[in-house]
């Protein structure tokens, strides 16, 4: 079973006792002690001493990353005296024992034998890790950093192969998704932090993500893999709330945020080799930012069935993936955020689809969002009236979608205060974090009423100025964190075939966002 090691330090003896403390309190079943500071082996003994977890001690050359100045054969009869006084595990840079060659002999019984590239992939990573396995340790490690999300298949081939117990992970943010599944792929173990500033290397998962938002204790071999392909995408509220639905249905599956860059190359590259890595069990993506247009293309290129919606509208945000075994995985295409955006409203005035025709809905924005609620609307045959910013992308999406059904037409965002509408829907990033003071109204909004409907796709923070106003004039709203929600929950139904636990992803979320309420802006 791989374990969560915690990384530590040892700088201060007492501090380093305090969290070692603070890591087996938060789920640590392994602690390695990094003493490249060289404190004095009586006091690293002192620590291992105390707690009943088994410990790893590395003392890692400036070569790899580390700090410490000692020379590789001091290095060495440090970490061997230690070995010869504790149960514990020492791990020796494979460049190292070739640096010393027969002066390494004997080596530590309980050895990790490792291998650091902070630049990139490793141009001998196959050779090192025969090197590796010509070598009498117990465990092999391979740490690289990611230069692109693929690089994390390599990883997962690597414990797929292996010949003894091993490590391979991917460093940075590219090599986020390596670290979690290191447990669904069987690695000896995976690094996990205490807090931001304790990294020992980056893209470190954070010990209580992993154990809540990623759910750690109920990885396995068999679960299914989900994710949110975006760039950026670390911020993303997608895996809190996916996550957490599965959670709450016992569904087998995990939700990561997959950084993927941008270009229909990078998406494309994406695409096959995480499709071609049947051992992955891919199953479900949402997508985001700026890959909508990508997806709906390599869909389209691949014949995968599309709903004609997304088609429309010219953006793919689900993409649902059905496996049987030995076959081409099915793909289907959706887009979720169309339906989000109608059931928000027809939920929230009490009506139907169908009422929608004649209606006069100021639509604010004409970027992706402004163009999903265009299509949308004017589908069920609403007089929408497109206000943005750059007046000729407005007239562009009008002529788009006008005699759709609806009626559209193009105006200046200037002029958003003048108009008189039944409903205000603003599509753009104005009022989100950091800039709450700001409003697709200005400090006049239009006449507002208990008639009338403010809808804020903006979900950072979850009460805008311009929710606000509305509440002001005693105006209905509805918030982005509504369509949020809707749209994550129709992919998890899409993905799963169970019904969303709506509440419990919405409650999730509002959580999320209230405890960070100003403090990050958020994607999709
Ligand atoms: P996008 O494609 O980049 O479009 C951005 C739109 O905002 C454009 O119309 C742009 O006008 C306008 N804009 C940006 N900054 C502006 C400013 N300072 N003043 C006036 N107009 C400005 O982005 P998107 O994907 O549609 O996302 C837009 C917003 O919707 C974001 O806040 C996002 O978080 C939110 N969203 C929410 C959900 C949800 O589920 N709640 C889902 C998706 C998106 P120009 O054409 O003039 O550049």
């Amino acid at each position: 079973m791989t374990r969560l090691c915690v990384p530590i330090f040892v700088t201060e003896i007492a501090r380093a006792k305090r969290d070692i403390a603070t890591a087996i309190e938060a789920g640590a079943e392994i602690v390695e002690l990094r003493i490249d500071g060289n404190p004095s082996t009586e006091a690293v003994l002192s620590l291992i001493a105390g707690p009943r977890v088994p410990f790893i001690v590395t003392c890692r050359s400036t070569d790899e990353g580390g700090n410490c100045t000692l020379s590789a054969i001091q290095r060495l009869e440090l970490l061997r005296n230690i070995a010869s006084r504790t149960s514990s595990m020492v791990d020796v840079e494979l460049a190292t024992l070739h640096e010393l060659s027969a002066t390494a002999q004997p080596l530590p019984s309980e050895l990790i034998i490792s291998s650091h590239d902070f630049n990139g992939r490793p141009a001998r990573l196959h050779n090192l890790i025969l090197e590796m396995n010509e070598q009498p340790a117990t465990v092999n490690k391979i740490v690289w950093t990611a230069r692109s999300i693929r690089d994390n298949i390599e990883a997962f081939e690597i414990l797929r192969t292996r010949q003894r117990p091993t490590i391979a992970l991917c460093m940075g943010e590219h090599g986020l998704i390596s670290r979690i599944l290191a447990r669904k792929f069987g690695a000896f173990l995976t690094f996990a932090s205490l807090d931001r500033e304790r990294e020992t290397a980056p893209g470190q998962v954070l010990i209580a993500d992993m154990k809540s938002l990623f759910r750690w204790d109920f990885l396995s071999q068999k679960t299914k893999v989900y994710g949110v392909v975006g760039s950026p995408v670390s911020h993303s509220m997608s895996p809190v709330i996916h996550n957490a639905a599965f959670e709450d249905t016992g569904f087998d599956g995990i939700y990561l945020p997959l950084l993927v860059n941008p270009g229909y190359e990078s998406f494309k590259a994406f695409m096959e080799s995480f499709l071609g890595f049947g051992a992955l069990d891919l199953r479900g993506l949402s997508i985001t930012i700026p890959h909508k247009e990508n997806a709906l293309r390599y869909l389209s290129e691949k014949s995968a069935e599309l709903d004609p919606l997304a088609v429309r509208i010219g953006a793919v945000n689900t993409i649902a993936i059905e496996r049987d075994d030995n076959a081409i995985p099915g793909l289907r295409g959706l887009n979720t955020d169309y339906s989000a955006i109608l059931d928000s409203i027809t939920e929230r005035l009490g009506i139907r689809r169908e009422n929608l025709v004649g209606c006069r809905i100021a639509v604010i924005g004409a970027g992706g969002t402004g163009r999903t609620a265009v299509a949308a609307l004017a589908s069920c045959g609403a007089t929408v009236v497109v206000y943005n910013r750059t007046r000729e992308r407005a007239a562009a999406l009008a002529a788009e979608f006008d005699g759709k059904s609806g009626h559209v037409v193009a105006a200046s965002l200037e002029k958003i205060c003048d108009s008189c509408c039944q409903m205000y829907i603003n599509t753009t990033s104005i009022g989100m974090h950091p800039s709450t003071n700001a409003s697709p109204f200005g400090p006049l909004p239009p006449k507002l009423g208990p008639d009338t409907l403010v809808f804020d796709a903006v979900y950072n923070p979850m009460r805008t100025l311009m929710i606000r106003q509305a509440e002001e004039a005693n105006a209905k709203t509805v918030t982005g964190v509504e369509m949020f929600v809707r749209q994550a929950a129709a992919q998890f139904e899409a993905w799963t075939h169970l019904p969303a636990p709506i509440e419990r992803m919405k409650r999730v979320l509002k959580d999320r966002l209230g405890a960070g309420e100003n403090s990050e802006p958020k994607s999709g």
